[in-house]
């Protein structure tokens, strides 16, 4: 999906257009034949991304929000989020390039991966990113040599297992460990500046923010009794991309803003942040792909009736892309997309 745009691949529209009458626009009469355009392609509702914005700055006032750019890093994207003042959470070098080549300062910059390449935690030093997320000695020891004047970020874990995509299998100290690790900063001298989690992608269940920010109240205690000045709290990703989820992006907030006046009251000099992924960029992007084929095919397994000659059938369609590439998300995030547009020979599916 990533890719550079130029000018011509914005299109202003007028109020009340949708993507869908683009997308009419775009496909109707044009079969990849005449167009010899026969590759999927991705429109995407800029106006959906700064009304997500909105939508944030409303419901968690007191978050600010930095957008994940593994999630989607459309140049378009970027930018506007860049003009609407967001930060950037990098997990690599080519992320952190990214971002600074369209003007995104090294202060709005956090490299939220746990584990990362030597090389480029010097690239971080060089380009003056200095929060840092870690979540063992190991990465601790590497960043204490390439980078020291690092701002460090302990990323501890969550209970994810109900998530739709589970981050703490691969990140995140446990609670038990924070102390020793934190000990271990402060003999390297190494700042610890505050706590991060990441609930896991598609997260059902509201609780899990709450008690991770009762956690991080833990870690920060812990923290400040070894000398350490922590004042960022980092809530990650997990917030819900599109209408109709189980638990709604109203209700999560809800439960966010109960545990920070509970944990972190407005005064206490926290500044808390939060890494968007899905939540700016999932209900802004449509796919329109080509249909290549179509079968018939039996609804069930056969059963006798079926065999008799009533059998119930259903239509098959062979796309354009599949689980290899653009749809991969309907075996990594659960995701099943929605068709919006069906003529003749076309058919295209909003990823939601
Ligand atoms: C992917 C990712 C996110 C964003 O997750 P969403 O659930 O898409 O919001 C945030 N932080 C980190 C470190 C990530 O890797």
């Amino acid at each position: 999906m990533a890719g550079y745009l130029s000018e011509s691949d914005f299109v202003m529209v007028e109020e009340g257009f949708s993507t869908r009458d683009l997308l009419e626009e775009l496909t109707l009469g044009a079969s990849p034949a005449t167009t010899g355009k026969a590759a999927a392609f991705f429109l995407a509702d800029l106006g959906a991304v700064v009304r997500k914005h909105f939508c944030f700055r409303k419901c968690l006032p007191r978050v600010r929000p930095f957008y994940a750019v593994k999630c989607n890093s459309s140049l378009g994207v970027l930018k506007v989020l860049a003009e609407l003042g967001l930060g950037f959470s990098c997990v690599n070098k080519a992320e952190m390039e990214l971002v600074q080549r369209i003007g995104v300062p090294a202060s709005k910059i956090i490299y939220a991966n746990p584990c990362k390449q030597i090389a480029q935690i010097k690239y971080a030093a060089k380009h003056g990113v200095q929060l840092l997320s870690f979540d063992n000695e190991v990465e601790l020891a590497k960043v204490v040599k390439s980078h020291p004047s690092a701002k460090m970020v302990l990323c501890i874990a969550t209970d994810d297992t109900h998530s739709l995509s589970c981050l703490s299998l691969k990140f995140g100290a446990l609670l038990k460990s924070c102390r020793h690790l934190l000990e271990n900063a402060k003999k390297s001298h190494m700042e610890v500046v505050g706590v991060s989690f990441h609930v896991g992608s598609g997260c059902p269940d509201p609780q899990v923010y709450a008690q991770s920010i009762a956690e991080a109240r833990l870690v920060f205690e812990m923290g400040a009794e070894l000398g350490h000045t922590m004042h960022i709290l980092d809530l990650g990703g997990g917030f819900p991309g599109v209408e109709g989820t189980k638990v709604r992006f109203e209700e999560i907030a809800s439960v966010i803003n109960s545990a920070l006046d509970l944990y972190f009251p407005e005064g206490c000099g926290v500044d808390v942040l939060a890494e968007l992924g899905r939540y700016y960029v999932t209900s802004a992007f449509t796919v329109a792909v080509s249909i290549v084929a179509k079968k018939e095919v039996p609804l069930d397994q056969p059963s006798r009736e079926e065999e008799s000659g009533s059998a119930l059938k259903t239509i098959m369609y062979h796309l354009d892309d599949g689980m290899y590439g653009i749809f991969s998300s309907v075996l990594f995030d659960n995701i099943c997309p929605t068709p919006l547009l069906q003529k003749d020979l076309k058919v295209s599916a909003s990823l939601d």
